[in-house]
């Protein structure tokens, strides 16, 4: 008989040093003393109170850190993006490109801020970025916009719930109106319905301007639930103003095919000069990688495909103020790689969720906005060139990893500039 392999074992590692029962029990069970150290009550933003939680911190070192005299100065600009505010962390940035990018929004030759405490992180975008410009630039489209709210309702049978979405048909236009008195720059522009049992989901997709539109979809979907609830000739037995059916920070299939923020696709020609002179192979040993990962990421059942989308958007929502837990959604998607007719490469980037805005959230931050000047993409009229600029961007690391392991330098290279 074989024999078990109890190593792999959940918590086998962790458990291995066994305990006696009331050792586990003392380590476990809850404790009901007094924490040692208590934080402001409130939760804002003053001088006073920022002094008052380092008081309670009491670290001297730390303090001179995250709290440092440029932030201190700029304190103000954080009140509404943040609680119990005691300083600044400071992450590097590198900065790649130029990427020349020729969208429908974007255009031009973009450098491209990047926040990260990996190594070889802005290299590998600096160099992609530097091949596609030499290739004449990524094309890039955006392809679709919405942000969607999805609050649910629970009824007692199948008969509610039917009676309630036929009411829910009829007002529309209510809606349409309720959501537009709390936003000028959004827009209610389609809602579904799904049913399940006796549960209904109300799907509202709005265009969020130039805004990732997180909050600004919540305040508008909450002002139409509100009516509902008052409303509503049959009333719902609880209801939740969402159902998590949005895919709000989280990973889905289906958003692949819709979209969540901004759909943008990008592609490029390489010549098999190019990919040789800035990547040290050829197109054949890239599409062969390709091949071989696209079915590895199948076996692994991964959402889409792509070999690091997550390394670029981390990294550009961090220096650009956009809200980094998006990338749980915006990193997916799909990376194609092809020999094209003339013996080069065809590459392109499908990605259907890119959350990211110019205006509203963490884009008017000091250093956020500084990077956003950077790139030439702060504030009103930017935000679709910025999604098309991601994009680009992912392409450009796509080919860098791909160009890294199809000439065997991955492990050089990170060995190199990580560890020197
Ligand atoms: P926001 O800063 O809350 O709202 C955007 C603001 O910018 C609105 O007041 C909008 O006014 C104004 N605005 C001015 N010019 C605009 C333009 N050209 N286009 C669009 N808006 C313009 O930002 P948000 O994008 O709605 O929300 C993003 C933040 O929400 C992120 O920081 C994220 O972390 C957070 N978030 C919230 C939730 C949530 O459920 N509440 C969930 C996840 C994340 P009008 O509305 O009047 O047009």
């Amino acid at each position: 008989m074989p024999k078990l392999n109890l190593h792999r074992r959940e918590g086998a590692t962790a458990l291995q040093h066994a305990l006696t029962t009331d050792q586990f029990t003392s380590a476990l069970e809850p404790k009901h003393t007094k924490p040692a150290t208590k934080l402001t009550a409130s939760p804002a933003l003053t001088e006073k109170y920022v002094q008052q939680r380092w008081e309670k911190l009491a670290l001297d070192s730390a303090q001179t850190v995250l709290f440092d005299p440029v932030t201190e100065q700029h304190m103000a600009a954080y009140d509404k993006n943040i609680e119990y505010f005691i300083g600044t962390v400071k992450v590097p940035v590198g900065v790649a490109g130029p990427l020349r990018v020729n969208g429908l929004h974007a255009s031009g030759d973009y450098l491209i801020p990047l926040a990260t405490t990996e190594a070889a992180l802005v290299a590998s975008y600096h160099r992609g970025s530097r091949l596609i410009t030499a290739a004449g630039g990524t094309s890039a489209m955006l392809l679709n916009e919405g942000v969607t709210r999805t609050p649910v309702f629970a009824f007692y049978n199948l008969a509610q719930a039917g009676q309630f979405v036929a009411w829910v048909t009829t007002q529309y236009d209510v809606f349409k109106s309720l959501a537009q008195s709390t936003t000028e720059h959004g827009q209610l522009h389609d809602i579904n319905v799904t049913l399940e049992g006796n549960h209904v989901y109300l799907v509202f997709e709005y265009l969020t301007g130039d805004a990732s539109g997180q909050n600004m979809v919540t305040i508008a979907t909450n002002a139409v639930f509100d009516f509902i609830m008052q409303h509503s000739p049959i009333t719902p037995e609880y209801a939740f103003l969402d159902g998590n059916l949005s895919g709000d920070k989280k990973a889905n299939s289906h958003v692949l095919r819709s979209v969540r923020g901004k759909k943008v696709t990008a592609e490029v020609h390489l010549t098999a000069d190019l990919v040789r002179k800035y990547l040290h192979t050829t197109p054949e040993k890239m599409v062969q990688f390709g091949h071989m990962t696209t079915l590895g990421g199948a076996l692994s059942g991964s959402i889409g495909v792509n070999a690091h989308y997550a390394n670029a958007l981390a990294a550009l929502y961090i220096a650009c103020g956009q809200d980094a837990a998006c990338v749980a959604e915006s990193a997916i998607g799909i990376t194609r790689m092809e020999l094209n007719k003339h013996g080069g490469l065809y590459a392109s980037v499908t990605l259907p969720n890119l959350m990211v805005g110019t205006v509203g959230g963490g884009t008017g931050l000091p250093s956020q906005k500084a990077c956003l000047d950077i790139l030439g993409l702060a504030g009103n009229g930017k935000a679709r060139a910025l999604a098309e600029v991601a994009a680009g961007l992912c392409l450009a690391g796509e080919l860098s990893i791909v160009g890294a392991f199809s000439a065997g330098h991955f492990s050089r290279a990170h060995h190199k500039l990580a560890r020197g």
